[in-house]
This record gives C-alpha cells, sequence and structure tokens, in this order.
C-alpha cells in the first residue's frame, strides 16, 4: 500500500504502514569474494560447500549481488523495545529477506549487509567484515555448543566500500563492505507483532489503523501454523492456541538464557527486536563471551547502565516477554498472558540448573543442596579470579586440557591446583576430580610447572575453595552410592562433562585475531577459527597440532585457542 511520506518524517525513513515486508532489491557488491563458507549451515540448503566455493558465481548469489531465480527479496517491517524504550518502527534496516529453500526442510535465506530498505533509517544498510566475521563466527559457535541460534552459511567481502570511523587515527576508515547469508526456519521475532500496537503508540499519531488487526492475526496465524504445528493441531479453540503458542515461547527463551548463562555468553542487545519467536540467539553484535567469571560482566561498551549485563539476562528476557504478551494482546488475554509468564522462573531455574548438573557431572542424583553449591562455586570463581601470577597462567594451558572449566575460565582452577602443590590433601582431592578427565597423568606435570603462589592466596579465598572442594567431592561420592557400575558412572561423566564444557569458546580476541588477518587479506584464520569451533566440544586431543600451527601462523601476538586471553583482550571495544 503506497502512502504519501508524512513531511514531519525525516528524509529518507518513512513509516511503513499496513505491512509487514516491503520489497526490495540488494544493492550488488563490487568483486565480491568468500572469507569463509560454513560446509555445515550451507548442507542445510542442500548446497556443496566446495562447489559453492568453487563457483565464480558463488559468492554472487550468496551475498545478493544476483538475486537467484524466483527470489523476491524483502525487508521486514518490525518495531522494537530498545533499551526499554518502545523505538517504533525499527525493521530490516540491512538486513534481506532473499526467500524459503525447501530441501527437504524449509530454511529461510537473508542477506545481511545487502544495503539500503525502507527501514535503514539514517544508515546504509551495509556491514563491515569486523561485524560479519563476529557474526558469522558466534552462529556457528553456539549452534556446534548445542545453543538455539541462526546460522550463518558464508561471509562475503568486496571492493565495495563504506565509510565507518570518521576519525579514525586522525582520518575516516573506509571499510570493506561484507555480508553474511543467515538462514533459520524464520527471522520472526518479539518485534514483528510489536508493529501491531494501537496506531497512536506506533506513531505518536492517532490514525486509522491500517488493518493491523487483520494483520496480526495473519501474523499469528502464519507462525503458528508453520513453526508450531503440533500446536495449530491440538488446540482447536483459537484463543486456547494462541495462550499455548506463548507458553511454548516462554519456555523456549527460558531455556535459551539459561544455556547463555551455562556458557558464559552475553548478548549485549537484548531488545524485543532481537529477540526470536523461535527462541533461537538472534542478532549477533556486541556479544561476548565473559573471560573469567563476573555476575555484572557488560559487554557492550555502549550499554551504560549495565541493562544486558550477564546477570540482567534471564530478567531481561522475562521482560521482553511481558512486551511480548502486550504485543500479542487481545488475541492472547492478558490474565492468560500473566499466568504463564508466573511459569518462566521456575522454567528457568530447571533448565539452568540441569545443565549445570551436567557441567559438574552431577547426574544420578538431584541434590536440593545443589543449587547452594553451585551459587558458591560461581561466587569463589568471581572472589579469586582476579588473582593472577605467570606461573599459574604456564599451569592454566595445561590444565584446561586435563580438567573440564566451568565456562571454560581457567584461572580460578589453576588456583586451586597451585594452592594444592602446598596442600598435599588438597592435591589430593583435586586428583581425584581429575581423574575422571582423561589424561590424569599428566596432572603430575603440573607439580614441575608450578612455583609456589602462596604470598598471593589470601587465606579467605583459599578457605572458601577448600570448603568448596570438600562439598563438591562428597557430593560427586554420593552420586555413586548404591551404583553396582561405578565405572560406567565415571565414563559417562567424562563424557558428559566433556560435551558441556566446551574445549574452546569464541572469546573476543579469537575473533579479534580473525578479524585483523581478514582485514590484511589473509582469510584462512577465519576459516580454522571455525574448524576448531566446530570441534570445541570433540576429543580433547583432536586438533591440537592444527591449533599449534595456526596459533603460530597467526598475525598479532600468537596465542593458542584454549588459553588465557592475551592482556591485550582486555582493550578490545565492541558497541
Ligand atoms: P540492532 O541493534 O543490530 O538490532 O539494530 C537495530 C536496528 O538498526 C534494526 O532495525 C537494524 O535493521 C538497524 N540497522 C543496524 N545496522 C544497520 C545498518 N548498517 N544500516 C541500516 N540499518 C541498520
Ligand atoms: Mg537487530
Ligand atoms: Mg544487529
Amino acid at each position: 500500500k503506497k502512502l504519501p511520506l508524512d513531511p514531519s518524517e525525516e528524509q529518507g525513513v518513512r513509516q511503513v504502514k499496513g505491512a509487514c515486508f516491503s520489497r526490495v532489491t540488494p544493492q550488488p557488491l563490487t568483486k565480491p569474494r568468500f572469507v569463509a563458507v560454513s560446509h555445515q549451515a550451507l548442507a542445510l540448503l542442500g548446497l556443496d560447500g566446495e562447489e559453492v566455493v568453487n563457483d565464480p558465481l558463488g559468492p554472487e548469489y550468496l551475498s545478493g549481488s544476483k538475486v537467484m531465480l524466483g527470489s523476491e527479496p524483502a525487508a521486514h517491517c518490525y518495531c522494537g523495545h530498545q533499551f526499554g524504550q518502545f523505538a517504533g518502527q525499527l525493521g530490516d534496516g540491512a538486513a534481506c529477506y532473499l526467500g524459503e529453500v525447501k530441501v527437504p526442510g524449509r530454511w529461510e535465506i537473508q542477506v545481511k549487509g545487502a544495503g539500503l530498505t525502507p527501514y535503514s533509517r539514517q544508515a546504509d544498510g551495509r556491514k563491515v567484515l569486523r561485524s560479519s566475521i563476529r557474526e558469522f563466527l558466534c552462529s556457528e559457535a553456539m549452534f556446534f555448543l548445542g545453543v538455539p541460534t541462526t546460522r550463518a552459511g558464508s561471509v562475503v567481502t568486496s571492493d565495495s566500500r563504506v565509510i565507518r570511523d570518521v576519525y579514525y587515527n586522525g582520518h575516516a576508515r573506509h571499510e570493506r563492505c561484507s555480508v553474511v547469508l543467515r538462514i533459520a526456519p524464520t527471522f520472526i521475532r518479539f518485534g514483528s507483532f510489536e508493529i501491531f500496537k494501537p496506531a497512536d503508540e506506533f506513531t505518536g499519531r492517532q490514525g486509522p489503523s491500517y488493518g493491523r488487526d487483520e494483520i496480526r492475526g495473519q501474523m499469528i496465524d502464519y507462525v503458528i501454523e508453520m513453526f508450531y504445528p503440533e500446536i495449530q493441531q491440538n488446540y482447536p479453540d483459537r484463543v486456547e492456541r494462541n495462550v499455548a503458542f506463548f507458553r511454548e515461547v516462554v519456555l523456549r527463551t527460558a531455556r535459551l538464557v539459561a544455556q547463555w548463562q551455562c556458557v558464559g555468553f552475553c548478548h549485549g542487545v537484548l531488545n524485543t527486536d532481537n529477540m526470536s519467536i523461535l527462541g533461537l540467539t538472534l542478532d549477533y553484535g556486541p556479544y561476548g563471551f565473559m573471560d573469567r567469571f563476573d555476575p555484572d560482566f557488560i559487554c557492550n561498551a555502549s550499554d551504560n547502565s549495565g541493562r544486558y549485563s550477564y546477570q540482567a539476562q534471564p530478567a531481561i528476557c522475562r521482560w521482553n516477554l511481558v512486551k511480548l504478551a502486550e504485543a500479542l494482546a487481545p488475541e492472547l488475554p492478558p490474565d492468560r498472558a500473566e499466568a504463564v509468564l508466573e511459569e518462566y522462573l521456575d522454567l528457568y531455574n530447571r533448565f539452568y540448573l540441569e545443565n549445570m548438573r551436567k557441567k559438574l557431572g552431577l547426574l544420578k542424583k538431584e541434590d536440593p543442596e545443589d543449587e547452594i553449591m553451585i551459587t558458591k562455586l560461581l561466587q569463589t570463581m568471581h572472589n579469586t579470579g582476579g588473582l593472577f601470577c605467570d606461573s599459574v597462567k604456564k599451569a592454566t594451558d595445561l590444565l584446561i586440557e586435563i580438567i573440564t572449566v566451568m565456562f571454560c575460565i581457567c584461572s580460578e582452577l589453576a588456583m586451586l591446583l597451585s594452592m594444592a602443590q602446598s596442600n598435599p590433601t588438597l592435591f589430593q582431592m583435586i586428583s581425584d576430580r581429575a581423574t575422571i578427565a582423561r589424561q590424569l597423568e599428566r596432572l603430575s606435570k603440573l607439580k614441575d610447572l608450578m612455583e609456589t603462589t602462596q604470598e598471593e592466596l589470601k587465606t579467605k579465598q583459599a578457605e572458601d575453595w577448600t570448603s568448596w572442594i570438600t562439598q563438591y567431592r562428597k557430593r560427586l561420592a554420593r552420586e555413586l552410592e548404591g551404583q553396582s557400575d561405578v565405572q560406567a558412572v565415571q565414563e559417562e561423566r567424562v563424557r558428559v562433562m566433556d560435551s558441556t564444557n566446551p574445549r574452546v569458546i569464541l572469546r573476543n580476541y579469537i575473533a579479534q585475531n580473525a578479524i585483523e588477518a581478514a582485514e590484511n587479506g589473509d582469510f584462512s584464520e577465519v576459516q580454522r577459527v571455525l574448524k576448531v569451533l566446530e570441534n570445541a566440544e570433540g576429543e580433547r586431543d583432536e586438533g591440537e597440532e592444527q591449533q599449534q600451527e595456526a596459533a603460530t601462523s597467526m598475525a598479532r601476538n600468537p596465542v593458542p585457542y584454549d588459553s588465557k586471553p592475551p592482556a591485550w583482550a582486555h582493550e578490545i571495544c565492541v558497541t
């Protein structure tokens, strides 16, 4: 529906009413070329990565520079609450929907960074190499960690350029336009429903509803029929169906955020327009994995208030669900929504505890004290994480191969071992813990590596650790009570711990290394990081050689992927 622009609307910005999608044409890139492809993600589309890479038209099509036959590109119109405020119309400002691929699954594909759309507002609809590599790598990393996420098939860069940082080193910084091919069952988000808010709230003006009630109904029907078919089938009553749908979204969101918390992932921009209606991790911007445990961790440098800090995420996701419920009214009666929302916290806690128990190898029994024990572990990690010295660092590098580490944070456990050095009983306890990991014999090597760090350890902290380990050890022993095949239980424990405590996570410095190499024309590091992430939960020894080779060939301060972050990691700033 074509409507005249409101004179009060700034040039180039328009309110697109009565529609959820606008037809757009992706803007071609000059000399598009692949930086990297994810063979596994492309396989979802029935594409052979090797063939795609070798096809001169591969980067053209996968960047939207050429439009595939039958594709009708579109930009989605959505709204959102940004940092707690209703922000009105946002929409796909840089992303462009290319269509669905049915192979025999059904996937929506998008190019992100494909140029201007009616929703670009003051921006240019482009993305640069930095942000594209970060989105590409993390989409795939999350998938391999078992966290629900949108996927990324490829990242393409080009000779087209945009200016991003006008004051960079005193002159404008021209960066290469780059495009990520995104893949998901759908990119519909909470914000997709917020465009149906009443006219005055939506645009700040009174006016006709432009059929928003009808379109909201269609959108709800579409999402449920397409992505929640069991609900569509089982609930003939429309209201009951909508309540069941909302309950499922609440459940998936609670499960998702619990998984984030357990791998130390911080999204950074948890606005309602970045919340997937399928409970997927959506929109990788200034995300970050915690380098050491800190509940107040903020990954987004422009999040001054810490609204989206690590520990705020579960509550923020609930807040976003409240906004979704408001947007679904009156199709979703508010009192029913409220009742469903009451379930959120319990669901979240259940998923979180389930996951944490796996990380700690507690599989056979559920102890009501587990929650306290986990909280105590995190507190102790937080309190002692700041203590570092060189010998601990050296020990750490070896240690993480031996022990699967909570959030992959090795400093704390390294310290355990350094305390153990001067405390034979403690050392014995940790050895017990380590027997459940595979490479026990390597533990003894630590003794040689470590110097006494006793003077650095505050007694209180040492006590905290000692008491936690004692508690944990007892708890592990209780797991074995009444088990006929103790060895089988221990083996299962190793397996589960290995698969829930990733060996490598995509820390900022790892992405940064790959970005800097790519900006200098060397794309090999991006592909190598992807390979390592694909195996992050695999055999501990696998890919070690590959990593060593990678670590030594890297441009900036070579570091292995699974070590403690280098000093310069703290300087990385993402907004
Ligand atoms: P985000 O914070 O990434 O979720 O983005 C918020 C809004 O800004 C969304 O509507 C995006 O589509 C839009 N946006 C982000 N980057 C760009 C860009 N480079 N050009 C145009 N719009 C953008
Ligand atoms: Mg977004
Ligand atoms: Mg974004």
